[in-house]
């Protein structure tokens, strides 16, 4: 029995401390990072944190699933016009964080309306991406943990369908055309960054000071969703007094632990049968 109870102790304590990275990821090198999304500006969790590992020597690449059409109040916009201003403000974020733009991944799925593509053509999509690309980490929206987790449209979906995506790339037989015809070859994904998590389901916090700043710059960008742009959209640029005030708006969403700028993530490594457990 206490042969038991320690080998429970030993165990629980294996499978916390297992649940950490081994580096400290403000330290990681040489990784292929890939990111993935529902809309244009999901990569603002994580910003600093792509931004740094790109600036260490990884690989950083962003595939979002739609092209963030529908998300504007102005009524002067139509689905096209958004789709172009959506695309030019990500990459813009992007270059701002030193992220190479051509790195930069668009399946063009429409906005709001992700649930009910067809979903074994997403998860193709996605497979083929992660077979490509190869990445050693996934970032991705936490599908939760113990149970789903409450997002709203299309980030739910993406949650699920990168999950579900991570585990097919890495079963030869699934999609098994992207092998025998087109040359790739299955991938398994070791380890996950979960963004936008349960404040409780957090256990990783990386470090983002001297990229906070650049990361609210990054941020600006996108004009259409974070300033007055989203109800009434005249540009690109802002006025000096609107940008002063949007990134006013923007440090005050910067997360602090003990006075260090940081992102909070869920950390996961293994296969990804278990990505939500
Ligand atoms: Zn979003």
């Amino acid at each position: 029995m206490r042969t038991l109870v320690m080998a429970t102790a030993l165990l629980l304590v294996y499978s916390i401390s297992y649940a950490q990275p081994e580096v400290a990821i403000e330290q990681w090198k040489g990784k292929t990072i890939l990111l993935i999304g529902a809309h244009p500006d999901d990569d603002s969790y994580s910003m600093g944190t792509l931004g740094m590992l790109n600036a260490n020597g990884n690989e950083v690449y962003i595939a979002i699933l739609t092209t963030g059409n529908v998300g504007t109040q102005d009524p002067d916009l139509g689905m096209m016009d958004l789709a172009l201003i959506r695309k030019q403000e990500e990459q813009d974020a992007l270059a701002t964080m030193g992220i190479p733009t051509d790195h930069y991944i668009n399946l063009g799925y429409d906005d709001g309306m992700l649930e009910y593509e067809d979903t074994k053509e997403v998860v193709m999509k996605l497979v083929r991406l992660i077979r490509k690309i190869r990445p050693d980490v996934l970032f991705t929206f936490d599908p939760g943990k113990g149970g789903q987790r409450w997002h709203k449209a299309d980030h739910r979906a993406s949650a699920y369908l990168s999950a579900d995506a991570a585990r097919a790339a890495m079963w030869p037989l699934m999609f098994q055309g992207q092998i025998t015809v087109e040359g790739l070859e299955a991938h398994t994904i070791p380890e996950y960054i979960l963004y936008d998590s349960a404040e409780e389901d957090k256990d990783t916090w990386v470090d983002i000071t001297g990229w906070d700043e650049r990361k609210i710059d990054a941020m600006s960008k996108y004009v259409s969703q974070f300033s007055s742009g989203w109800s009434d959209y005249k540009g690109p640029e802002l006025s000096e007094e609107e940008e002063t005030e949007v990134k006013a708006q923007l440090r005050k969403w910067i997360e602090y632990r003990n006075g260090i700028p940081v992102e909070g993530f869920r950390y996961y490594k293994g296969l990804p049968d278990d990505i939500g457990r």
